[in-house]
């Protein structure tokens, strides 16, 4: 007689929603036990009864071969009496039960993607084919628990053979919110630009306008995109003039990894992300030559590419090489996801509309990502990561909201020390941005049932979701410096509670003295911080312009270096206009020149004198294009270390030397980062030195260089630190949120301590 046990589970994390419970249902039977699983608050529990042996084969196999989209974050094991029960059942949803955890939106899997593809299954070329294991998730909810009632498929009642698969726990279908067939879900409709529905095949005439050469708006999964045939210049050039955006590259879709290859290099890991069921867009570096539309990335040697992961994409996609897939929105605007919304508003950038009838109810852009030494590296968070939680070190008694920063803002709930970083929200700089950021904050606050109590925001006067806390006088409210959070964001993802050395290169971010800091060695842990060194400052001619216009950043370099008659005198050609010096009197005046230090200026700066880039079309893309115009790897520029100010006057000074001598400009430009991996690693020597610590956290905009990212981390690392960076969320002000939600509640466990 066997020696019989029962036992009960407590399973937390991603494990409602993603076919948990028919997975622990065939498992337990499988393995002859009785009990039953069912979901509650805190996640999934489980009892089971039966010999030993199976109770324990039952444990081992739970985490190994649970469902792709679960997340076991935790799970706790008590004993209990045996029952003596029959049979293993799963008991379904109380209403009104509180659910932990949302998934996110996940790329098809191959199940389905085979349904829809096999002509005898009855979800043959079906654009809304989805199972337990894939499909919208997050973009879907409108509440919790995670119910169809609860979602945009609510709309649609299951036909009697739908049903059967819902109902069936050995089914992939079971508990499959949105599950869908042709008889019973949703359907395409394509119309005009004018929003006339066009009768016939609606795949059938977006592909025909697409060989055509005609845009159209594809309603996806969290938003719209504007299509065109990535190989047609003229259909791109017309895109780019309708969307009003000149510089900045437009995404790719390529059907499957065999396509990308003719177009791309494929280094170690990017295969892999490419193909990654959360189906990131990954920057890739162009083959030369490259048959995709000069103007899809203008100036640019890399394409960010990504694979279909809706069956419309699948479907959409076949006989094209690749689609031009743009987030559908005027430059600067939120990204469209309404029906009506989306009509109107892109009516005038589009030859039609490839529309569906399923809600989009929550805003997600696309994830974009790259490679950086040989690990996923985020760019953009959003779509098949967000609402994911983070973890922070240390849990908080109160729950916090850290606001973000303004640009590529993500806000940021905890409860515990669960994090949970909002999709990628953009840039909050008009009221329709920040309206859709209070939206998405409220359905944050609700899904996940949080009510802050203690709020983080940046200490920019001017930031709108600073301004925001500070009105919020109920919150208690912690004023959190830029850089800091930056720091703070590595320390916690990588659960370091100590101090460490903070190298943060970005391009502005409000100081303690009310100047912009950017180019900064901090000292710090979770709580506080200090300031190191930092780069001399500068004047920014024209304020915001500047960051625009990089030839104003070298007048400035220039002039503080050589002085402004001289400056002008050798500047290289057609850098400077010809009234220079009225805009430099205006500079010494005080008008409307701000001081910065950040190192993401220092590039836009040497893009400029070296004729890389003047004028930009986007943030940052000086300092990308001077990155790729490196050509070798040899020497650096110097840097002067006055204490804690370091002076970029030498290397000013050098690089002019070198453009009289006709260095070619892809060796001014190796020598111009090998100088700055120099002066970081000086740097770092010497705080290392002061104090100890052999500890190194990188963050800031500026680390997204992969040239300068690679060789700083290796020069570090052979030096013997411990060399950290963001990677579970961006090096951008993407990880602001979370670095303030981190110091907000190292800073409260400090004072509940005392
Ligand atoms: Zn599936
Ligand atoms: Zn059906
Ligand atoms: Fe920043």
């Amino acid at each position: 007689m066997p020696k019989l046990e029962r036992i009960k589970l407590q399973i937390s994390g991603i494990v409602q929603g993603v076919g948990f419970r028919p997975f622990v249902y065939k498992l337990g039977r499988e393995l002859g036990l009785n009990g039953f699983v069912c979901n509650t608050a805190a996640g999934v529990t489980i009892e089971v009864e039966g010999d030993k042996n199976s109770v324990e084969e039952f444990c081992r196999l739970l985490p190994l071969r649970a469902p792709e989209l679960a997340r076991i974050d935790k799970i706790e094991r008590r004993s209990l009496p045996c029952l003596g029960t029959d049979g293993f059942v799963i008991i379904s949803s109380k209403s009104g039960e509180a659910q932990t955890l949302i998934s996110p939106d996940m790329g098809i899997c191959d199940e389905c993607l085979a349904d829809i593809f096999d002509p005898a299954n009855r979800r043959y070329r079906y654009a809304f084919t989805n199972c337990t294991n894939c499909g919208p998730r997050f973009t879907i909810s409108k509440k919790l628990p995670y119910d169809r009632p609860n979602t945009s498929m609510a709309e649609f009642s299951l036909c009697a053979e739908c049903a059967r698969e819902y109902y069936d726990p050995d089914n992939r279908r079971f508990h499959a919110q949105p599950n869908a067939c042709p008889v019973c879900g949703p359907q395409l409709t394509f119309c005009d630009n004018k929003g006339q529905i066009i009768a016939g095949d609606p795949l059938k005439t977006a592909q025909e306008a697409l060989r055509n050469g005609q845009i159209i708006a594809v309603k996806g999964l969290g938003g719209y995109h504007l299509v065109c045939d990535a190989l047609n210049n003229e259909a791109v050039a017309v895109l780019r003039g309708r969307k009003l955006r000149y510089g900045k590259a437009f995404a790719l879709m390529l059907p499957d990894l065999a396509a990308v290859k003719p177009y791309c290099e494929l280094k170690e890991g990017e295969e892999a992300l490419l193909a990654d069921r959360r189906r990131p867009i990954v920057l890739l570096n162009k083959k030369s030559p490259c048959a995709i539309a000069e103007q899809v990335a203008p100036h640019n040697k890399r394409l960010g590419v990504m694979l279909p992961y809706t069956p419309l994409h699948y479907l959409l996609i076949e006989g094209f090489s690749a689609l031009v897939m743009t987030s559908a929105n005027l430059s600067d605007e939120p990204i469209a996801f309404e029906d009506a919304d989306a009509l109107r508003r892109l009516a005038p950038l589009t030859d039609g509309f490839l529309l569906h009838n399923r809600r989009i109810v929550r805003r997600c852009d696309d994830s974009v990502t790259q490679v950086a030494l040989g690990r996923p590296a985020l760019i953009r968070r959003s779509r098949g990561y967000a609402p994911e939680p983070l973890e922070l070190p240390l849990a908080c008694s109160e729950q916090i909201f850290a606001a973000g920063a303004e640009q590529k803002n993500t806000f940021c709930l905890t409860k515990g020390n669960q994090a949970f970083v909002s999709q990628h929200l953009g840039d909050l700089e008009n009221s329709a941005a920040f309206d859709s950021y209070l939206r998405e904050l409220g359905f944050f606050k609700h899904i996940f049932a949080i009510t802050p109590t203690l709020a983080a925001y940046d200490l920019h006067p001017e930031y709108l979701a600073s301004k925001y806390i500070i009105e919020q006088t109920a919150l208690k409210a912690v004023g959190v410096q830029h850089h800091h959070a930056h720091l703070a964001a590595v320390l916690a993802e990588h659960k370091l509670q100590d101090q460490a050395i903070g190298v943060i290169f970005d391009g502005t971010g409000y100081g303690t003295d009310g100047k912009l800091w950017g180019g900064e060695f901090l000292v710090g842990d979770l709580r506080d911080f200090r300031r190191a060194a930092h780069l001399a400052y500068i004047c920014l001619p024209g304020g915001a312009k500047a960051i625009r216009e990089p030839w104003r950043l070298a007048l400035a370099y220039l002039a503080e270096t050589f002085g402004f008659d001289e400056a002008n005198k050798i500047a290289p050609e057609g850098l400077l206009p010809a009234n220079a010096d009225l805009l430099w009197q205006a500079v010494k005046k005080g008008i409307n020149a701000p001081q910065a230090c950040g190192m993401g200026r220092l590039f836009d700066g040497v893009s400029a004198i070296l004729g890389v880039n003047r004028v930009s079309d986007y943030e940052g893309q000086a300092a990308v294009e001077l990155e790729q115009a490196v050509t070798c790897d040899e020497a650096a520029y110097d840097f002067a270390d006055n204490g804690e100010v370091i002076d970029w006057r030498p290397l000013i000074a050098a690089l002019i030397k070198d453009i009289k001598n006709s260095v070619a400009v892809g060796v001014c430009a190796a020598r111009f980062h090998n100088g700055v991996v120099k002066m970081t690693l000086e740097q770092v020597q010497k705080l290392s030195e002061a104090t100890g610590l052999k500890t190194v956290c990188l963050s800031g905009g500026v680390w997204m260089n992969n040239y300068l990212l690679s060789k700083t981390v290796y020069e570090l690392q052979s030096r013997g630190y411990a060399v950290y960076f963001n990677q579970k969320l961006p090096v951008n002000d993407g990880c602001i949120a979370y670095g303030q939600a981190a110091v907000a509640a190292a800073r409260q466990n400090k004072e509940t301590k005392l």
